[in-house]
């Protein structure tokens, strides 16, 4: 079967990224409206996207309440702001919340509030011009056609999608990434090495995701454990935001699996942070899915070479497994009892998990078959 490649349309890189940028940005629109969240709007980051503006000569609004993982309600109360304001384009300065409200922003501006009709299909634009300027390495959302809205009625985090939604631009200066705390340094790198994983070993991978995911996940392994150490680390966090970007582009085109299924039911009901609630699940998700093609899990060990290359797959794929947990020991990730959830309350939402999990589509593009029951047996065995 065919495939093709999409990823945004331009893309700025490295250190002096936004300055760069700043002619092409010009073209874009009259009057931005730029979203971002409270800490990263007090930040020098910031003070340099509006001092570009300005030199623009381009108009702008600010808002800042994304607070936290975005919501239908913060997402309706954006898209009055800019519609009010009159604004023709959206700049997201912050984390992947942040990202993905421009995204959301945009739908909602074009067919109105009810984004639940579009749960799992394709969204077609056209909209605003879309400019992504990521302060964390992680969730990718500056490459891809993604965003995660949580609906609090029914509970559930919606994966929205199109190819519209790539952005028009994507700014990535890893210097801006210097501001994430250790903690969310972790979280967020983690959620690019579950990209690149899932990617790399989903049902629907192709021989360009699979260069992609094999370079960031050669590159988290690396460096991660540097830029959670030490957040100043210039060649640490220029490796942790291309390999954010790269494996934005592998979930773009090779989707995510098993991991991201099951880590929204999580998120959106007991609000453990994105990145985080991948990493309490990707060591026991990855172990069920290796049987399904022990040669990629068994070509992981060896390219960030915790397994010689005459291996043989099953062993080398072990070693990949064991290379994963000692890199959450290393990031301090917590369990889900250390990050204080109740076990009686998590068991009474497995069935809906599981059940919400499975229709989110995810799993199916897991590699090897799994079934609601396996899932069921996935989230006892987290305790
Ligand atoms: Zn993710």
């Amino acid at each position: 079967m065919g495939y093709t490649l999409t990823y945004p349309k331009s893309s700025y890189v490295g250190s002096g990224a936004l300055k760069d940028s700043a002619q092409r940005l010009k073209s874009f629109g009259k009057k931005a409206f730029v979203i971002s969240g409270k800490h990263v709007s007090k930040t020098e980051a910031f003070s340099e996207l509006l001092r570009v503006l300005e030199m623009n000569q381009t108009e702008y609004v600010i808002f800042t309440g994304i607070t936290g993982e975005p919501t239908l309600a913060m997402i309706e109360e954006a898209t009055e702001c800019y519609q009010k304001n009159q604004c023709d384009c959206l700049i997201g300065i912050g984390g992947g919340s942040v990202l993905d409200s421009v995204k959301a922003v945009s739908v909602m501006n074009s067919y109105g509030s009810d984004l639940t009709q579009f749960a799992g299909k394709e969204i077609i634009g056209p909209f605003p011009k879309m400019i992504l300027i990521p302060t964390t390495a992680g969730t990718g959302s500056e490459a891809t056609k993604f965003t995660i809205i949580t609906d609090t009625e029914k509970n559930i985090k919606m994966l929205l999608k199109g190819d519209d939604l790539i952005p028009d631009m994507a700014i990535i200066d890893p210097d801006f990434t210097k501001t994430s705390p250790a903690d969310i340094t972790a979280y967020t790198g983690m959620d690019a090495l579950t990209h690149a994983v899932e990617a790399f070993t989903s049902k629907k991978a192709n021989d360009y995701t699979d260069l992609f995911a094999l370079s960031a996940i050669k590159r988290i392994f690396r460096y991660l454990p540097i830029a959670f150490e030490n957040g100043e680390h210039d060649e640490a966090r220029l490796e942790m935001a291309l390999a954010a970007y790269e494996a934005g582009i592998c979930i773009n085109n090779a989707s995510v699996t098993l991991v991201h299924g099951m880590s929204r039911p999580i998120g959106a009901l007991f609000h453990v942070p994105h990145g985080l609630s991948n990493a309490m699940l990707i060591h026991d998700c990855l172990s069920y899915a290796i049987d399904g093609c022990p040669e990629k899990f068994g070509k992981l060990g060896k390219v960030i070479g915790v397994a010689e290359d005459e291996m043989e797959d099953k062993k080398a794929a072990v070693f990949f497994i064991k290379a994963l947990e000692e890199l959450c020991r290393k990031l301090k990730i917590p369990t889900l009892e250390e990050y204080g959830i109740q076990k009686e309350a998590f068991d009474s939402q497995i069935e809906k998990m599981s059940a919400d999990a499975l229709a989110s589509g995810s799993p199916g593009n897991t590699i090897r078959t799994i079934s609601k029951e396996d899932m069921i047996k996935i989230y006892k065995g987290l305790w």
